[in-house]
């Protein structure tokens, strides 16, 4: 029995120490509505995680509704969400007076999310489009961010660094870290100072992940994180009905908390809460 436990101790001091999970403040900066009522089991998942804020956001043209749904969804849970204004058609003609005229009641807080290149959609629009750079003027006048979901490969970051560097007062928030290494996202940040990353959608489901379920966050991305705390949000970025079960919600705000909690608590605190609370307006 004695050596029964002392193996046990030698294999429990043999095991990394596991960091404790983040237990500060925590925004959900990118999240969508599948339904009117999927916001009920959203919201209860909140107050067992200690979510205290999610920006809701539209899903670039495939749901007619997310406009209706995201502000019904505010409405009814004033304390909890954030709403975004969903900009199905960036390039669209007319496309920024729309969002010029909706900007001016000051509700929203954010634009999007707006599909500019998602390859597995074949959506592939030149962020150097006219109308897109009419929106991104916009934007810079109402002091509102734009979130886009713009895969970053091949060529595709120059295309977009020509519009961050043409447009320098329009904040722009690449969703997902663009589904980009850290390294082209590195050398992105470093060059224009308009762009925020956020974290969302690279949970355990989905690839690139910031880590699987149980595992490590990836070195190179919480090295990044650490080095440029002030440029990236977190998010979970869920949509189906199926992660909107009660379950999934946990697994998912669970590994958000664990994740958050292997970087410093003070860089933690800031990619959780402090960004999204100033680029957001959260009083
Ligand atoms: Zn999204």
């Amino acid at each position: 029995m004695r050596i029964a436990l002392a193996l046990l101790a030698t294999l429990l001091l043999a095991l990394p120490a596991r960091a404790a999970d983040y237990a500060g403040p925590l925004v959900d900066a990118h999240s969508h509505l599948p339904s009117a009522g999927a916001i009920g089991a959203y919201a209860a998942a909140a107050r067992r995680h200690h979510v205290s804020r999610v920006l809701l956001l539209g899903v670039g043209g495939v749901q007619k509704d997310d406009l209706a749904w995201i502000k019904a969804a505010a409405q009814k849970h004033p304390e909890l969400v954030l709403p975004g204004l969903p900009l199905p058609d960036p390039t669209a003609e007319g496309a920024a007076a729309r969002v010029d005229a909706e900007l001016r009641e000051g509700r929203y807080r954010a634009v999007g999310e707006v599909h500019l290149r998602q390859i597995s959609r074949t959506i592939d629009r030149d962020p150097g489009h006219p109308a897109f750079g009419a929106v991104l003027d916009v934007v810079a006048r109402h002091h509102v961010p734009l979130v886009i979901h713009y895969e970053v490969t091949g060529t595709s970051p120059d295309a977009l660094g020509g519009a961050l560097a043409r447009h320098p007062g329009a904040v722009v928030v690449l969703a997902h870290a663009g589904g980009g290494t850290p390294e082209r996202i590195e050398a992105l940040l470093a060059q224009h100072p308009n762009l925020m990353v956020d974290l969302s959608g690279m949970h355990f489901q989905r690839t690139p992940s910031l880590a699987t379920e149980k595992g490590p966050l990836d070195p190179r991305w919480k090295a990044l994180i650490e080095k440029m705390p002030d440029r990236f949000l977190m998010g979970i970025d869920i949509w189906s009905p199926r992660l909107f079960e009660p379950a999934m919600l946990d697994r998912l705000m669970a590994w958000t908390r664990r994740v958050l909690g292997e970087l410093t608590h003070a860089v933690a605190e800031q990619v959780a809460y402090r960004n999204a609370a100033k680029l957001y307006r959260i009083e």
